[in-house]
């Protein structure tokens, strides 16, 4: 890999419902990579980077919103592999930016601010074609990855997962490393996504889209708790519960909500005795730091 991976740790997961229940818990910490930065996200960039570097491209352009997971993993990803990087971001520029684009600046980015009409056009054909020839050489890659090379990238995860895992389960958010762990699995293992968002209904073409053949996968629909970055008490104890029994942090946006709905479902005797599921955490932590202080005891 171009990033560092020796951080990355199984952690088992032990309580009183998965000794009765005879299911096993494991925790794949991606989000080890760094403190910042969403593990499964540089996955993603993972061929992206690596043509730019086999094709001597001169950098990298992205896009993303002002609170983008994917927009800091592509600037630190970029200046890990010693490449030139720039930030396309919906939206003029704020009088302050987010604590997310100034870490981006620190790896070195390049923001460039795009008024939100013409962001919204970054995915129609003559796109490119509207910027500079130097800019046109650059490795464009679509917002969070999402991008069959994003999804090749993901796929790369499941070489951090033991054969003996029946099941494995990430949250969901443009589809792209879930359709990476359906395109690595072993035939033996089952690939479940949680939706973060309400009423995502495009999940098979996604998946079709990213992986060019249609996968099997479950989803553990109604886990998004009112939508997307949205949240309930409910969600916040259990957050907090998980971090006193087993010492996982989890975020409220992606992690806590798959997580939440892996217990719910064990609970539920939904994965059969016998069961080794794989969890993974993808990171996104930094983005608890947007909760009200005192909220989350870690
Ligand atoms: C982006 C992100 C996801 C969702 O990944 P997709 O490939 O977009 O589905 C999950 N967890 C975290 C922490 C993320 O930042």
């Amino acid at each position: 890999m171009l990033f560092d991976i020796a951080n990355i740790s199984r952690d088992v997961i032990a309580n009183d419902c998965l000794t009765k229940k005879k299911v096993s818990l494991h925790i794949l910490r991606l989000d080890k990579v760094h403190p910042v930065v969403s593990g499964n996200k540089l996955f993603k960039l993972h061929y992206f980077l690596q043509d730019a570097l086999t094709y001597s491209l001169p950098g990298i352009i992205t896009f993303g919103g002002a609170y983008s997971n994917h927009l800091v993993a592509t600037a630190y990803a970029c200046k890990s592999a010693g490449l030139k990087c720039i930030g396309l971001v919906r939206g003029e520029k704020p009088a302050i930016l987010s604590s997310t684009l100034k870490a981006c600046m620190e790896y070195d980015m390049q923001l460039h601010f795009l008024p939100r009409a013409i962001y919204a056009k970054k995915d129609t054909a003559d796109f490119v074609e509207s910027f500079t020839d130097k800019w046109k050489k650059y490795g464009w890659v679509p917002e969070g990855g999402y991008h069959p090379k994003g999804a090749a990238g993901a796929a790369l995860i499941t070489e951090l997962i033991d054969d003996s895992t029946t099941h494995i389960c990430s949250a969901l958010g443009t589809v792209t490393t879930l359709a990476g762990l359906i395109t690595g699995a072993k035939k033996h293992q089952q690939v479940i996504g949680i939706p973060v968002l309400k009423g995502m209904t495009d999940i098979d073409e996604r998946v079709e889209y990213l992986t060019n053949k249609t996968g099997t996968y479950q989803l553990m629909n109604e886990y998004h708790f009112g939508g997307y970055a949205k949240k309930t008490p409910a969600l916040i104890q259990f957050m907090n519960n998980l971090y006193k029994q087993n010492n996982i942090p989890t975020d409220f946006v992606y992690t806590a909500k798959m997580m939440f709905a892996v217990m719910d479902n064990i609970e539920k005797d939904f994965f059969p005795p016998g069961s080794i599921i794989t969890c993974l955490h993808t990171g996104g932590l930094q983005g608890n730091s947007s909760l009200p202080a005192g909220t989350l005891i870690f």
